[in-house]
C-alpha cells in the first residue's frame, strides 16, 4: 500500500485509500514555500544503462499475495497474468514474507510454503517463458517477534517504550539497523539469486497511522534519538512536526540510496521502484477508494498521479495504481469496472503505463478488477507503438504548491477547458531549456524562485491568500468575508458578460484601491429576511484581481482562494473567470480549439521519436457522485490545432480523418468516443 501523505501531495485524498501515512511527509509541503526545489535532482538517468521501463512498452499487473496463498500454483498463475494482458508482474518476493527458501537469518519463507518450493523462482522461470517481466515485491517494514526480541533496537517505539504491532507483526524503523544494514544483506540475497526486472517497496518509511488509521507518533528509538539530536540538538518531538517530518523524509532518502545503489550495482538492468520520487528508476503511484474519504471524489485520480510524477520527474516511469478493492477491510471485493477503466485510460493518456492490482492469486472471489482490465491491456496490445516515448506536449505548467482544493479547482478546470497542461511538484524545469511554458499556474503558495521566471519573460497566473513575491501593490492584511466581487471591467473577461457579480466565500487577502479596478469587494451584508437583504450593503474599492506586467513577463494574481471555490461548487461564473484569465495571458492562444463536452478529458502528447503528435480523448461522462457507469457515446468531436497537420488517424475507429485549413487552424472531427480514443496527428 502507499506511503504517502494526503495533504503534501494529496494522495490519501486524490488516490489512496492509504490509512497509513507517511509522518515524515505529513504536510511537508502544504504550507512552506522553501519544500519547492530548484537544485537538480540526485536522482537522474543512470549513464547509458539500458531502461527497459523506458522504452518498452508496459502493462503491468501486480497481485498481492497473502502468505496463505504460497501454495498457488505458479503456472496457472502467471498463466493467468498472460491471459489477461499484462507484460510486466510485480509479485511477493521477500520482507514480511519470503516467497523463496531464503538463507539469511532474520527473514522468515512463507509458513505456508511447502518444503523445498521456490515460488519466486517458479514465477520468475514461468514469466520468462512467456515473455513477462517481473519485479519482486518486498516489504521491510514490518517483521516477526523472534527478531525483536532478539534487536528491539531495530524496532520503531512509540512513546510510552512499546514497539508497534499490527497483526503480530513488529514495525521495523527507518533508523534502525534492521532496514539501514540487514535489509541490504535480505536484498543481496535476492538479487544474487535471481535475475529479476526490478524491485518494488511497500511502505518505505515510518508511517504515522497504522493500516487501522490509529496514529503512531514520532518513533522514540535510539537511532532516532541519536540522529535527531545530532541534526536539531534536541529530543525526538512528541508530536510529528515540519522538522520531524523533514527527518523522517532524509532518513528515506538515505535507505534509498543505499538500495538504489545496491540494485544498481548487482542488477544494473533492474528497476528501482517505491512510493518516494529520489533516488528511485519509477514513481509509484495509486488511484484507490477508501469508504471514510470525504467526498468528492476525485475522478482525475490517475491523470493527476501520473501527470505530476512525470511533470516532477521527466526520466522516470510513473506507474499509477489502480486499485481494484474498496478499502483495506475488503480487500477482496472491488470498485466499479468503469472506474478501473477510467484509471487505466488516464494513465495511458498522460504518458503511464496501463496498471492494475489484485490482492490474492489470480483467481479472485471478485472478478471485476480483472475483467475491467482486460480490454484495456488488449487495446494497449495492438497499439504499443503509441506508449513509448510519450512527452506531454502542454505549454500551460500548472504547480503544485500545496492545499489540494486549491489544486484540484485549477486541475478540474483546465481538463474541462481542454486546456493542455503538465503538473509538476519542482521548479527544475526553470533552468531546463527544453522545458519553455507559456503560462505557469500556481494555484496558491507561489514560490519566491518565480519571480525570475515572470521577469524574464514568464506568463504566471496565482491566486490564494499568500502575497506572491511580485510587486502586487501594499497589503492591508488576510480578512474573511461571505460577501461578492462586483465586475467593474470586462475587457478581459468577455465570458462573464452575463453577471455583475461573482461570489466569495472565506479569506482574501485585503491589498490598497487601485486607480482601475477590475474587480471590487462588497462584503458581507444582510442576507435575511429577504425583505433586509442588502439593506446595509456597501461597496469598497478593495480589489479581487490585480493584473500588470513584470520585467519581460506579466502576472496575475487573484488573492482569494478561487480555485478551492471552484473545486467545492463549480461555480460557472468562477469558471468563466478564471478561463478567461487564463486566455489573456497565452501570448499565442490556445494549443487547441474542440467542441469536446467538459467531461471529455483531452491530452496532448508528443512522440519526438516518431515526429507526431497524439491526443488521447478520454470519456469521463459515465461519472456521476460516486458511481461509475459506462461513458455516453459522443458524437463528432471537432478539434483544431493551430499547426501543420498532414494526417490525422483516429486509432480505435481504424481510419483516417479529413483534415480542413483554416488560416492557420487545422480541423478535424471525430465521428465517435466511446470510453476511450488516440489520434494520431503527423
Ligand atoms: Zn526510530
Amino acid at each position: 500500500m502507499q506511503l504517502v501523505d494526503p495533504v503534501r501531495r494529496a494522495r490519501c485524498l486524490r488516490v489512496a485509500g492509504c490509512l497509513v501515512i507517511l509522518t515524515a511527509a505529513l504536510s511537508a509541503v502544504a504550507s512552506s514555500r522553501a519544500e519547492i526545489q530548484t537544485a537538480s535532482s540526485s536522482s537522474g538517468p543512470r549513464g547509458t544503462t539500458p531502461r527497459w521501463w523506458m522504452n518498452e512498452p508496459v502493462r503491468f499487473l501486480q497481485t498481492n499475495l497473502s502468505e496463505t496463498d504460497s501454495t498457488v500454483d505458479p503456472r496457472a498463475l502467471v498463466a493467468a497474468v498472460a491471459d489477461v494482458g499484462a507484460n510486466t508482474f510485480l509479485v511477493n518476493m521477500g520482507g514480511i514474507v519470503a516467497q523463496y527458501p531464503t538463507k539469511v537469518s532474520f527473514h522468515y519463507a512463507s509458513a505456508f510454503l511447502p518444503p523445498g518450493r521456490d515460488l519466486f523462482g517458479d514465477v520468475l522461470r514461468e514469466s520468462r517463458q512467456r515473455g513477462v517481466r517481473v519485479i519482486g515485491r518486498f516489504d521491510l517494514s514490518k517483521t516477526q517477534k523472534p527478531v525483536f526480541d532478539a534487536h528491539p533496537e531495530w524496532f520503531f517505539k512509540r512513546a510510552n517504550g512499546e514497539p508497534a504491532i499490527y497483526s503480530g507483526l513488529y514495525s521495523t524503523c527507518i533508523n534502525g539497523d534492521y532496514y539501514r544494514r540487514h535489509a541490504l544483506t535480505l536484498l543481496e540475497e535476492a538479487l544474487d539469486r535471481y535475475e529479476v526486472d526490478g524491485l518494488f517497496f511497500n511502505m518505505f518509511g515510518n508511517p504515522s497511522a497504522d493500516y487501522s488509521g490509529a496514529p503512531m507518533g514520532p518513533c522514540q528509538c535510539d537511532a532516532c534519538q541519536a540522529r535527531y539530536r545530532r541534526r536539531f540538538n534536541r529530543p525526538v518531538p512528541a508530536t510529528a512536526d515540519a522538522d520531524y517530518r523533514a527527518f523522517m523524509d532524509d532518513s528515506s532518502r538515505e535507505v534509498a540510496v543505499a538500495i538504489a545503489e545496491l540494485i544498481h550495482r548487482k542488477r544494473p538492468r533492474a528497476a528501482f521502484l517505491t512510493y518516494i520520487k529520489d533516488h528511485t528508476d519509477g514513481i509509484m503511484s495509486e488511484s484507490n477508494t477508501a469508504v471514510g474519504r470525504p467526498l468528492p471524489l476525485w475522478p482525475y485520480s490517475a491523470s493527476d498521479n501520473v501527470s505530476r510524477s512525470l511533470g516532477s520527474e521527466p526520466d522516470k516511469i510513473a506507474i499509477n495504481l489502480a486499485m481494484s478493492f474498496v478499502d483495506y477491510p475488503w480487500r477482496y471485493a472491488h470498485v466499479a469496472q468503469p472506474e478501473t477503466q477510467l484509471r487505466m485510460y488516464q494513465n495511458m493518456a498522460h504518458g503511464g503505463p496501463p496498471a492494475v492490482v489484485v490482492v490474492g492469486t489470480m483467481s479472485q472471489l471478485d472478478r471485476n478488477g480483472l475483467i475491467a482490465a482486460k480490454p484495456v491491456f488488449d487495446w494497449h496490445r495492438r497499439h504499443e507503438d503509441l506508449y513509448v516515448g510519450q512527452v506531454n506536449a502542454a505549454r500551460v505548467l500548472l504547480l503544485a504548491t500545496g492545499d489540494t482544493a486549491s489544486y484540484r479547482g485549477f486541475f478540474r478546470l483546465l481538463t474541462e477547458r481542454h486546456i493542455p497542461f503538465v503538473v509538476s511538484e519542482n521548479l527544475r524545469w526553470l533552468d531546463d531549456g527544453a522545458r519553455r511554458f507559456d503560462l505557469v499556474i500556481a494555484p496558491e503558495n507561489a514560490p519566491k524562485e518565480i519571480e525570475r521566471y515572470v521577469r524574464d519573460g514568464g506568463r504566471l497566473l496565482t491566486g490564494g491568500v499568500m502575497p506572491p513575491p511580485l510587486p502586487i501593490g501594499r497589503v492591508v492584511g488576510k480578512q474573511k468575508t461571505q460577501g461578492y466581487w462586483r465586475i467593474h471591467d470586462r475587457t478581459g473577461l468577455p465570458s462573464l458578460r452575463d453577471t455583475d457579480v461573482l461570489f466569495v466565500d472565506g479569506d482574501y487577502l485585503e491589498l490598497e484601491p487601485s486607480d482601475k479596478p477590475v474587480l471590487t469587494l462588497i462584503p458581507t451584508a444582510m442576507f435575511g429576511p429577504p425583505e433586509k437583504v442588502w439593506s446595509d450593503k456597501v461597496e469598497t474599492r478593495v480589489p479581487g484581481l490585480v493584473s500588470a506586467p513584470h520585467g519581460q513577463g506579466r502576472f496575475v494574481y487573484v488573492p482569494w482562494d478561487v480555485g478551492s471555490l471552484y473545486y467545492r461548487h463549480s461555480s460557472e461564473s468562477h469558471a468563466a473567470l478564471l478561463s478567461d484569465l487564463i486566455d489573456g495571458l497565452l501570448p499565442n492562444g490556445r494549443q487547441i480549439g474542440t467542441n469536446a463536452h467538459p467531461l471529455v478529458e483531452l491530452t496532448l502528447m508528443d512522440q519526438p521519436a516518431r515526429k507526431r503528435t497524439l491526443v488521447h480523448l478520454v470519456n469521463g461522462t459515465g461519472h456521476q457522485d460516486t458511481a461509475y457507469f459506462s461513458p455516453v457515446e459522443l458524437r463528432d468531436i471537432t478539434i483544431e490545432l493551430p499547426r501543420e497537420v498532414h494526417s490525422v488517424r483516429a486509432v480505435g475507429l481504424g481510419r483516417a480523418l479529413p483534415v480542413t485549413t483554416n488560416g492557420r487552424m487545422r480541423t478535424f472531427t471525430l465521428p465517435s468516443l466511446k470510453a476511450y480514443e488516440v489520434l494520431i496527428v503527423e
